[in-house]
């Protein structure tokens, strides 16, 4: 029945392949007999109804025209005109009423062609654009389906439209054409083992907010154990007045450069392991060394032990700087967090580090507020951020280590006026092992603004440049201010280095379960 309505709607036959024009010739045959019988029934002379046929016709026309095109609808012209002689005709019409009827005959002929020509014509350029969007769309698909990532179109109404090959590839059966998007969120992750809430889907980010969500990786179990690492973004898709008519999401699999960055990050775990221990020793060694050597009063040995010492002081922060960076991947970084004041600490560093640098280090502290963090942490990024001013300064300058408060936190400058970083580097100096040029004419790693900026992140605070080619730069990071809380009283005492050392091994003993491990000094 659905067929048959289908069959006959003319807008259901839009975009298909031209239907035989038969069809408009044997219903109009029909139409003809029927209305034959229908003069012959009731016995009227033709003329009677023929206003009714005219409109009958016309329809019949315009129906056809629709349906077939022009050649149904010329069929149909053919037939009427045919069957009005035929009327004429068969009738005997003399005089006056035969010419009559031939003068109408003719004109409808005109009238009639020119409705079969105009829809059919339309009908057929409607035809067109429907082929030529549906070949359009079949390109894109088959495009789409080549293509090594997921591509997941939904509509704005949050229904899935579109799914290629690949997709189907990486999430199985659980993603289908027709489903919700939340629905095919909930369906993957709880299929595949993973623990992401459906709200974290790129996808249901964009239909929430409109706006295109951010790249995030998901890691998904199988049932047979095995990872599967997928880095999946989605973006609206606009038309050209801005609106928004689609969701796209792409999903990679990126489980192998995942694989390759574990075995990388296992490489440098473990070498810098093994560097480790025998550095100690030498540290230790040269050390004692340096003091044998004062005794005896041999100052050029001394002063050559004391170089070693120096280098040997660099060694072991670049190893350092690695253990760091898996301890991060890992999320096995240790915070111990204590109530203590910058300002000492940054004495301390500059205490430390003015003997190495012949820029003038000057502290221009102007708060008394003290922060609630790791001190040793701390300094390590203080430590980092004035050997870089020094690294990258003339000799003649100076260097400014200063705070100010701004909300809750201190915020603690260290400013050069060295060689500055271009705009279009600000950025990308804080990645990991980036540095900027591509042969550096200074050593590093490009380790320490990365591992400086997450320890920072786990304070809760920023760590940003701001900074002119050419004229020098001032590098910032924020911490939370302590504030008096009952809650907290306990923890304003110091932590002894001896406390902190069995906290840190207690806390590597357990198994980490976030990125970081934050542990809470306690009395
Ligand atoms: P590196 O070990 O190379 O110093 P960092 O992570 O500390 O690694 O710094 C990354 C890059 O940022 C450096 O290679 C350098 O090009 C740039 N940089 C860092 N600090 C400064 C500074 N004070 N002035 C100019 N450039 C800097």
């Amino acid at each position: 029945m659905e067929n048959m309505f289908n069959y006959l709607n003319p807008i259901a036959q839009l975009g298909k392949p031209k239907r035989s024009f038969l069809f408009a010739f044997f219903t109009n045959i029909i139409l003809c007999v029927v209305s034959e019988f229908y003069v012959y029934l009731v016995g009227k002379n033709p003329l009677a109804v023929g206003n009714y046929i005219i409109f009958i016709n016309a329809a019949f026309i315009v129906y056809f025209s629709f349906r077939d095109g022009m050649l149904g609808g010329f069929t149909t012209v053919c037939l009427t005109i045919l069957y009005y002689f035929y009327i004429i005709y068969t009738r005997h019409y003399q005089g006056n009423l035969l010419n009559s009827g031939i003068d109408t005959t003719i004109s409808l002929a005109f009238v009639y062609s020119f409705l079969a020509f105009s829809i059919g014509y339309l009908k057929q350029l409607i035809d067109k654009l429907i082929e030529k969007e549906a070949n359009a769309r079949i390109r894109l698909e088959t495009i789409l389906d080549q293509l090594p990532v997921g591509v997941i179109v939904s509509n704005t109404m949050g229904k899935i439209e579109f799914v290629n090959n690949y997709t189907q590839k990486l999430f199985g059966k659980y993603v289908k054409v027709g489903n919700a998007i939340e629905k095919n969120a909930e369906n993957t992750m709880h299929h595949n083992g993973i623990r992401a809430s459906r709200n974290e889907s790129p996808s249901v980010q964009v239909l929430a907010t409109g706006k295109s969500a951010k790249p995030q990786d998901f890691v998904f179990t199988h049932a047979n154990g095995e990872k599967l690492y997928i880095n999946s973004y989605a973006s609206p898709v606009k038309n050209r007045a801005g609106q928004i008519i689609a969701i796209a999401s792409i999903s990679h699999d990126i489980t192998s450069l995942k694989k390759e960055e574990q075995k990388k990050n296992d490489f440098i775990n473990m070498t810098s392991h093994e560097l480790k221990t025998p550095l100690t020793s030498i540290k230790v060694f040269t050390q004692v060394l340096e003091k044998k050597l004062k005794n005896k009063q041999d100052t050029e040995s001394f002063h050559l032990a004391s170089r070693i010492n120096t280098q040997l002081n660099k060694l072991t922060m670049l190893v350092g700087d690695l253990l760091d960076v898996t301890r991060l991947e890992k999320g096995k970084l240790i915070v111990i967090k204590e109530k203590f004041l910058v300002k000492g600490l940054a004495e301390e560093v500059i205490h430390d580090l003015q003997p190495i640098s012949t820029q003038r280090l000057i502290l221009k502290w102007t708060t008394k507020l003290p922060v609630y963090g790791d001190k040793e942490r701390i300094r390590q990024v203080l430590t980092n951020l004035v050997t870089n001013a020094i690294k990258y300064s003339p000799e003649d300058k100076e260097i400014i280590i200063g705070s100010r408060e701004h909300d809750n936190f201190l915020e603690i400058y260290v400013q050069d006026f060295g060689i500055g970083i271009a705009s279009t580097e600000k950025k990308k100096i804080f990645e990991r092992f980036y540095q900027v040029g591509e042969n550096s004419t200074y050593p590093g790693l490009g380790l320490g603004l990365y591992i400086s900026a997450q320890i920072i992140k786990r304070h809760k605070g920023k760590l940003w440049v701001e900074s002119e080619y050419g004229k020098g730069s001032a590098f910032w990071f924020s911490l939370p201010i302590y504030r008096m809380k009952k809650a907290r009283n306990h923890l304003s005492k110091p932590i002894h280095p001896a406390v902190r050392h069995a906290r840190i091994r207690k806390s590597s003993s357990k198994k980490s379960k976030g990125l970081m491990l934050t542990v809470p000094a306690k009395r």
